[in-house]
């Protein structure tokens, strides 16, 4: 499979790489680590005639605690540097291990976290536990930026409210109260697999209540999907095996998923209901340390 013919920018900068995208309009795409832009123009599902690098951009590839705000991490920071950083380690090992799920190593040492937001695959793995954590992200543009909670990001499959000039350029993950939180996917192989079901936890306890809790379900809606009535029935409850069995059952019937080649309707409820609990267990235990 031949890639079709295009032009090839290596900007320094990211005014320099908006302007670019600005100056070619729909004929430009932006090109990260290319996992998934590369496979669509290898296939012709995407023909851009000018590619924008972010190779060369080197400040965002960096990951850095500021404290007082939280983890900042740059757009181009690939997966395996979202396993390997220890700051993230530390701040937020979730979104770790939710990157060492992704894919394989090779995959994981090219593709970024901006790549797998801005895709805006319903299954893509990264989005339910930022969102979670209630990340908020920068887009700059050829004059201005602007910052929006990755829970607005998302409008549709591959769809998002980013412009077509604009670069996503950080992702602030912000400082929290002690939180558990966890991503748990279920894949139809044990590595490398696309998410059939995938239910991110964050829950925030207090003397022994649940103060917050914040669930986010992915693969099974348009757009990753805040499981809001299972988030009410879980404020200010004491923790009981009954009540997580209760929170499976009302994920299971708030999510709106579709059958498809992974999975039917009725599989990924299932899955949910028992992902779901199984989230919420492992973040709760965790945000009681
Ligand atoms: C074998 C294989 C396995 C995979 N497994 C998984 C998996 O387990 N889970 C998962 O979620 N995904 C998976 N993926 C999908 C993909 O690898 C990830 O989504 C990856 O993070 C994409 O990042 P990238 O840098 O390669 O994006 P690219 O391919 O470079 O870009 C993707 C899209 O985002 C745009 N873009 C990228 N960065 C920016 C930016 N900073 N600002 C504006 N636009 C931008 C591009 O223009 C393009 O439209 C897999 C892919 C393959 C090939």
């Amino acid at each position: 499979m031949n890639l079709p013919d295009f032009d090839y920018y290596n900007p320094g900068s990211v005014h320099e790489a908006c302007e670019i995208l600005a100056r070619f309009g729909s004929k430009a795409k932006v090109l990260a680590g290319g996992t998934d832009l590369i496979i669509k123009m290898k296939h012709e599902v995407l023909a851009p005639q000018v590619l924008v690098s972010l190779k060369n951009i080197s400040q965002l590839s960096a990951i850095e605690h500021v404290p007082g705000k939280g983890v900042v991490i740059g757009a181009r920071a690939t997966l395996n540097d979202l396993v390997n950083t220890k700051v993230l380690h530390k701040k937020f090992f979730s979104v770790s291990m939710t990157a060492h799920q992704m894919a394989n190593n090779q995959i994981r040492n090219a593709g970024t976290i901006g790549g797998n937001i801005v895709n805006a695959v319903p299954s893509a793995d990264l989005p339910p536990i930022l969102i979670a954590l209630g990340t908020v992200v920068k887009l700059v543009g050829p004059g201005a930026s602007r910052s929006v909670t990755l829970e607005e990001f998302f409008t549709g499959p591959n769809q998002s409210v980013i412009a077509q000039d604009e670069i996503l350029t950080e992702i602030l993950i912000p400082e929290q109260p002690t939180t558990g939180s966890t991503y748990l996917k279920f894949g139809l192989r044990r590595s490398g697999a696309l998410a059939v079901v995938g239910v991110a936890a964050a829950v925030t306890m207090k003397q022994g209540i649940i103060n917050n809790a914040r669930i986010v379900l992915g693969a099974v809606a348009p757009i990753p999907m805040k499981a809001r009535k299972t988030e009410e029935l879980l404020a200010g409850k004491v923790v009981t095996d009954d009540l997580l069995d209760e929170a499976g059952v009302c994920a299971a019937g708030e999510c709106k998923p579709i059958s498809d080649i992974r999975g039917s309707e009725e599989y990924r409820r299932e899955m949910i209901r028992v992902f779901t609990k199984r989230a919420l267990r492992k973040a709760i235990k965790e945000g009681h340390a």
